[in-house]
């Protein structure tokens, strides 16, 4: 029978275990031995689950208190002289970087965060610093091995590869990255040396960094590095890992290297069967095929991955083809059976990390049998997937209207420039106009009632009349800042996406569906299961509830459609632009309510944007942005000239989309800049960027709360660079996650900030 394997495993817990202890110890409510010792009974869990699921490849140091890459950086000593000068100890430190630090040793701000290629999940961006000395930095990997296999669980030790380690690291030294792979290979080496002496047999190196397009540069720093990484004589074998795409620049040159084992994606690098068709696979060597989909929460299609498998052990001759998912399962949640609301008819759809287990199990099973197609599990797979057609899949209403969409339905009239002139006379804002992003802290006492509420503990009146008090509390605080477009507060949504997806037909949603997001962040994405489409208003009233309260203009919130797909699960058996255009019109008709019911100035979150580029650049625009450009487009485009169209991203990544970005045709755009210096207000001013932005001017990913000085500067910054009367000032995202006391002072600190440049200009 074929072997099986995982290429990572969930690591927050069932329920967000790991999130609640690390924040309890950050609190200082759990010490740190008790959140080691909490964190070690999780590993084992994971463990014992894959290993009685019949895993044979078990993944070791896949867990991580915050980010894998940040483990990896700080495991090879890249660790900037600022967060060393703390002076903390290693886990401190090592949080310190992952959500900056403000105490008694010091004042210092968080790495950079970015997208972990086309996921939801974000990693640490480490810093390499022109004094950098890569040594071996504690145990982790070594321990976790240990500890499992004290329970008798032999794991495959799983690493971020030294190629894709230093690609995705910022490099602030005054050396080349071939000049660096040379000083970070011994490392490794040693690494290797030492799971030799432990007898590991197999070690995973992940480097997705090969899916992307690849330069002849890096080909020639992949071969420096592995060259000599492999002529290691004492080590385990190695297995190249590989996920979320296809290898086609570098496949062939990958082969003549003695890997003894390559794990390749066949979900989303469906390339890869041509790949080895093409140009062959190393006789003797093991093909981890991942075939079971680590993104999506469908169920596998046996009839499609049992073909395929089939087909791979027809091209590939003697190689030994062990059974494995396509990516780590940290992108799906722990296990359906949480799920006691959802009915059957859904939840027989599903598979979530630990079905998924039972699937590679199956499949292995299967592959190996002559008779499949008469085997019972066999046929029940395929009478399920069949019955993907059903009225909870189809909408006529919403098909047909999509089918009718013509050009001009895409387009809003009249021109930017005229409608800034327009929105400015009704507007009437001052120089640099100060807003939000849109929500507020989500204290405990606002979880609490919805949560009530969710139980029926409370009724709707008493509810709405709880939120409206806070509605009310924060546009009295914002108006007593002096902020000059104010929001409601956002205090009715558990969750951006979430909240609408509650109130579109369509979706299906999830108890325990968590994933993590980054470091203690999960989200609990909605599942596109069929046509969606708006049954009624969504946020009007509350809207209006709050612009009642105030002379201010009141930006209304919504997400927009690109936001909403790309955080909910999708579907496969409808292309992404047909579900996009589904969303927006049931979005356009939200905001045209808005407007008529008189909001002025309206927010179209697209958060999200970005995050489902392609990763390769050859398929940006036909296969993503083509239409999700338009999809936003057709959310505002017959809205009034008037109606400020205002849109959020979460992230400063503008230089390659820069005009994508403008096409999209909003009026204001607000981008989180403040993690990432600021380097991107340069890329605006050279393109010549027209749309009105407003960079984000502190980072509230992190509890510090920036001075006044601090902010003046940065804002000086910003209008030294760009017209001073494009500019929006903003803190660079959403408030929802921090604490109330925080967020007064530094929003305290921003309008008075804006204040004294007002007053010297
Ligand atoms: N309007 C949303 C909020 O403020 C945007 C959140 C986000 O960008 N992730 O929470
Ligand atoms: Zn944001």
């Amino acid at each position: 029978m074929k072997q099986i394997s995982v290429v990572g495993y969930p690591r927050v817990g069932q329920d967000r275990e790991l999130k609640k202890w690390t924040e309890s110890y950050f609190a200082g409510q759990l010490s740190q031995e008790e959140l080691l010792s909490l964190a070690a009974k999780l590993r084992q869990i994971h463990w014992l689950s894959q290993r009685q699921s019949g895993v044979n490849y078990i993944p070791s140091n896949d867990f991580s208190f915050y980010d894998i890459f940040l483990d990896t950086a700080f495991l090879l000593n890249v660790i900037p002289q600022r967060y060393r000068s703390l002076d903390l100890g290693a886990l401190d430190t090592y949080f310190a970087m992952a959500k900056g630090y403000q105490g008694a040793n010091g004042d210092v701000k968080a790495l950079p965060m970015k997208k972990w290629f086309n996921t939801n999940y974000h990693y640490i961006v480490p810093e390499i610093e022109s004094d950098v000395e890569f040594k071996l930095n504690g145990t982790k990997p070594f321990d976790e091995y240990n500890e499992a296999l004290r329970d008798n669980n032999l794991t495959k030790p799983v690493l971020i590869g030294p190629f894709t380690f230093l690609k995705l690291s910022e490099n602030q030294s005054d050396k080349t990255l071939g000049e660096l792979a040379e000083k970070l290979v011994p490392v490794y080496q040693d690494i290797l040396r030492k799971f030799a002496d432990l007898k590991a047999e197999i070690l995973q190196l992940d480097e997705p960094l090969l899916v992307t397009d690849l330069t002849e540069e890096d080909l020639t720093l992949f071969d420096e590095i592995y060259k000599k990484l492999l002529a290691e004589k004492s080590r385990p074998k190695i297995l190249l890992q590989s996920y979320f795409g296809d290898l086609r620049d570098i496949y062939e040159q990958l082969i003549s290297y003695d890997f003894d084992a390559i794990g390749l994606d066949f979900i989303e690098g469906k390339e890869n069967l041509r790949l080895i068709e093409r140009y062959g696979f190393p006789a003797g060597k093991q093909l981890f095929a991942g075939v079971v989909n680590g993104k999506n929460i469908w169920i596998n299609n046996y009839e499609e991955t049992l073909n395929l498998i089939h087909r791979l052990a027809t091209v590939t001759g003697s190689a030994d083809i062990v059974i494995s998912t396509s990516c780590s399962l940290l992108h799906v949640p722990y296990t359906v059976k949480n799920e006691t609301g959802l009915d059957e008819k859904y939840l027989a759809h599903l598979a979530f990390a630990e079905e998924k287990l039972s699937e590679l199990a199956e499949i292995a099973r299967l592959v190996d049998s002559r008779d499949y197609r008469s085997d019972s599990s066999y046929l029940a797979n395929r009478a399920i997937i069949s019955k993907k057609s059903g009225e909870d899949f189809r909408r006529e209403d919403v098909r047909r209207k999509v089918a009718l969409l013509e050009e001009k339905d895409f387009v809003r009239t009249p021109s930017f420039e005229e409608r800034r002139e327009l929105q400015k006379k009704v507007l009437q804002l001052p120089l640099l106009p100060t807003t939000t992003i849109g929500s507020f802290p989500q204290t405990t006492e606002i979880k609490k009632l919805r949560s009530l509420y969710k139980k029926g503990e409370l009724n709707t009146d008493e509810y709405a009349s709880a939120i409206k008090e806070k509605i009310a509390e924060v546009v009295k605080f914002q108006e007593s800042i002096g902020l000059d477009v104010l929001v409601h507060g956002e205090y009715e949504r558990n969750d951006m996406v979430e909240y609408f997806g509650e109130k579109l037909a369509g979706f299906v949603f999830t108890k325990k569906a968590w994933v993590q997001s980054y470091g203690t962040r999960c989200v609990k994405p909605p599942i596109i299961f069929g046509d969606v489409k708006r049954l009624e208003p969504m946020t009007v009233d509350l809207i209006l509830y709050a612009q009642s309260l105030t002379t201010k203009p009141l930006k209304g919130m919504l997400t927009g459609p690109i936001t909403i797909l790309n955080w909910s699960f999708g579907r496969e058996d409808l292309s992404g632009k047909e579900v996009a255009y589904q969303i927006a019109l049931a979005i356009k008709e939200e905001v045209e309510d808005l407007e008529k019911a008189g909001i002025k100035i309206i927010q179209i979150d697209e958060a999200a944007l970005r995050e489902k580029l392609p990763l390769r650049k050859s398929d940006w625009h036909v296969e993503y942005l083509d239409w999700a450009i338009r999809a936003f487009r057709l959310v505002h485009s017959d809205l009034k000239p008037e109606t400020q169209v205002h849109t959020h991203m979460c992230y400063s990544e503008f230089e390659d989309i820069i005009k994508d970005i403008e096409e999209m045709d909003a009026d204001v755009i607000t981008f989180e800049a403040a993690r990432s210096e600021l380097s991107l207000i340069d890329v605006l001013s050279a393109n010549n960027f027209k749309t009105e932005v407003g960079p984000g001017v502190y980072d509230v990913h992190s509890p510090r709360v920036p001075s006044v000085e601090e902010l003046e500067t940065i804002i000086r910054k910003i209008i030294d660079r760009l017209e001073s009367d494009r500019v929006w000032i903003n803190p660079d995202c959403g408030l929802k996650t921090r604490g109330e006391k925080e967020t007064t002072e530094s929003l305290k600190n921003m309008t008075e900030a804006v204040r004294l440049i007002r007053q010297h200009s």
